[in-house]
């Protein structure tokens, strides 16, 4: 990235560097970032960052998968197979590496005094869900519907017993959500494909008696689009 824009980024994003690496999962990689710019921001679980990745000046969004207030962001990228910028990144960030970034923003969130939580997406959507079930006590009510492409594609979540995990390939998502049939009254949060959120949405908002409020909705990806936000 030219050196010259520095300045106009230094107003308008945040800046950190890339202390950790992991896989956390079979195609997915944890990156952890820390900063001084990045201390005491102010994140609800369920919000995403826009990154500047492909040398600085494509954006990508990705969902904080936990934050430290001390100054501290993480994030879960998942490689998949059409790889762009932002799977590229993911793939190949090293410690060390300068990452510009957006102040979290975003209103997937996690509504605390819903009387049930149901979640419904897959590998992407689970890195919000991470943050969303990290943050709700113990005794809350949770259930769910999530598809990975394998067994080795599970993040760690909290509540995980409470969810019912779908191999890609065999009953699809709004087929489970219907098998599911959560009753209305709570919150649901989908997310991930679009195509998929918009029907696992019909399914709770047509079949299920959900109110449409109730059901959080966020396209994170589409096949053929490029960075959705
Ligand atoms: C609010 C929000 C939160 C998000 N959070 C996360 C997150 O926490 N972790 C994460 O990994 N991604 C997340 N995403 C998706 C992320 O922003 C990028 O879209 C993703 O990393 C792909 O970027 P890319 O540059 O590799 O591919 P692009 O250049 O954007 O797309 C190239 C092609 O790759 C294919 N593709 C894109 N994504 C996938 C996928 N998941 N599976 C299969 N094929 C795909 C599509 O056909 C697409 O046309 C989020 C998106 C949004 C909007």
């Amino acid at each position: 990235m030219p050196a010259l824009l520095d300045p106009v980024l230094d107003l308008l994003m945040l800046r950190g560097t890339v202390t950790a690496t992991e896989p956390i999962a079979a195609r997915m990689r944890r990156l952890r970032i820390e900063g001084d710019a990045l201390a005491g921001l102010e994140v609800r679980p369920g919000q995403q960052v826009r990154v500047l990745v492909g040398g600085g000046l494509t954006r990508r969004t990705y969902s904080v998968w936990r934050y430290e207030p001390a100054g501290a962001v993480e994030l879960c990228v998942l490689d998949h197979p059409g790889a762009g910028p932002g799977a590229r990144w993911g793939r190949t960030a090293e410690l060390g590496d300068q990452v510009r970034l957006g102040r979290p923003e975003g209103s997937f969130v996690l509504r605390r005094d819903a009387a049930h939580h149901v979640f419904v997406g897959e590998e992407t959507a689970c890195v919000a869900f991470g943050a969303m079930l990290a943050a709700l006590p113990q005794d809350a009510r949770v259930s769910g519907c999530v598809e990975t492409s394998t067994a080795a594609d599970r993040l760690p979540l909290a509540h995980a017993d409470r969810l019912d995990w779908q191999k890609r390939g065999g009953t699809s998502l709004p087929e489970a959500v219907r098998r599911l049939a959560p009753g209305p009254g709570g919150v649901a949060y989908v997310a991930g494909e679009a195509r998929t959120v918009q029907a696992v949405r019909q399914v709770l908002v047509r079949e299920a008696g959900w109110d449409r409020r109730a059901v959080l909705t966020k396209p994170f990806w589409a096949p053929g689009r490029r960075g959705l936000e």
